[in-house]
């Protein structure tokens, strides 16, 4: 067990999105893509309601914050769905779209006019089943359009994380909650299409190719990673993880990002080489785990993005203890008192708790005091306003 006893006595691991980077270009992603599943006609190809554009891919700024706006009513959606521990925005994309399309099999079954014999024939739906789904979408007496503002009901009960999908397809009767449940299933085709068109979105046609050596479904995306804006000033996160190492502590990362999304902004902002370089763990690491689990046959589809401790766990004990520890029933458990977890969601606060780790929450990740109350109605213990608070927390002086 090289990691904690050789390298580290302290170390303090951080989620990157809403702690050091920002989210909103990545919510500006998950509602594109949300848009363009609805809209496109390689899709559904709904005729747009008159807040929204037409589906195109050179979108302008305003353009994008509109659709924003209308998708996420407001940022509530995007609340909603994180206060319940869903911390990867695909997911958030995935189960904006489900939703609507659990909406629409609804009222195909309402109505009667599904043909029984289309939906006999598919265990799972795909992306190129979606136009002829917007056929049926035509039989339909009068026009049906989404609503954006049913998500946020009391459906979800108690579920939480991954489950919310498993949730929402015991909406359905028969055949169609059987054709959702499967559809609905994490990497399920029509999830890696949401992937996909949502890294259409943030790389821009260019990197698209360049990160997975083939062309985007639709071209001319110009990319929402070059919009990309540091969450405080860069000269006050850096003075802050200073102060950190420079009181012992180790940094590490957690992150839902991949690597290549994570890189280029700690250079942008002069810390990448605070970070003790096997203490960061990124997406890419969390899919190779997952593939690992795959070919050990330990399980179908399972999941390894927070909630689940694992990204955390990685990130304490360093990239050279081998999945097989990390994730044994036993479990490798923190040391008390020699780490600590700080994140901006729910799904950290789950994923630190269950591990075993002490977490500091922040709410600089969210508008006014969304933060603040989504931690808190979590049973988030400490929440401070942003990062640069914690040296001060640390040597117990008041923020
Ligand atoms: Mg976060």
């Amino acid at each position: 067990m090289t990691g904690v006893t050789s390298n580290h006595n302290k170390k303090i691991i951080f989620d990157m999105d809403g702690v050091i980077t920002s989210e909103e270009c990545y919510w500006d992603a998950a509602s594109l893509t949300v848009w363009e599943l609805l809209y496109s006609k390689r899709y559904l190809g709904l005729k747009p309601e008159p807040a929204l554009p037409p589906f195109r891919t050179d979108v302008n700024p305003a353009e994008i914050a509109s659709i924003r706006e209308v998708i996420f009513q407001e940022g509530k959606v995007i609340s909603f769905i994180k206060e319940r521990a869903v911390n990867s925005n695909w997911d958030l994309a995935f189960l904006t779209f489900g939703y609507q399309l659990v909406l629409l099999l609804e009222i195909l079954d309402k109505k009667n006019v599904a043909k029984d014999d289309w939906f006999k024939s598919k265990k799972c739906l795909e992306s190129k089943h979606l136009p002829e789904l917007s056929l049926l979408i035509l039989s339909l007496p009068g026009r049906w359009m989404p609503s954006f503002a049913a998500i946020l009901g009391d459906w979800p009960g108690k579920s939480r994380g991954q489950k919310l999908m498993q949730k929402l397809s015991l909406r359905l009767p028969g055949m169609y909650g059987s054709l959702a449940k499967n559809s609905f299933k994490p990497l399920s085709p029509l999830w890696k299409t949401t992937r996909d068109i949502f890294q259409e979105w943030y790389l821009g046609e260019k990197k698209f190719k360049e990160a997975y050596h083939r062309e985007p479904a639709a071209p001319g995306k110009k990319g929402l990673i070059f919009n990309e804006k540091p969450l405080l000033p860069p000269e006050k996160i850096k003075d802050t993880l200073m102060q950190l190492l420079n009181e012992g502590w180790l940094l590490g990362i957690a992150t839902g990002r991949p690597l290549n999304e994570l890189y280029p902004l700690l250079e942008s902002m002069h810390i990448v080489k605070l970070f003790d370089c096997s203490s960061i763990v990124t997406a890419d690491d969390v899919q190779k785990a997952e593939q690992f689990l795959k070919t050990e046959k330990q399980a179908a589809a399972f999941s390894l993005g927070k909630p689940h401790p694992f990204s955390f766990l990685k990130a304490y004990w360093g990239k050279e203890i081998p999945e097989k520890e990390l994730l044994s029933p036993r479990g490798m458990r923190p040391q008390p008192g020699k780490c600590l977890v700080v994140g901006d969601s729910p799904a950290d606060l789950l994923a630190a708790r269950e591990a075993g780790f002490r977490f500091v929450g922040v709410s600089s990740g969210h508008r006014g005091n969304d933060g603040r109350n989504i931690l808190e109605d979590s049973g988030a213990q400490v929440v401070l306003p942003d990062i640069t608070h914690i040296p001060r927390y640390l040597a117990g002086r008041p923020s």
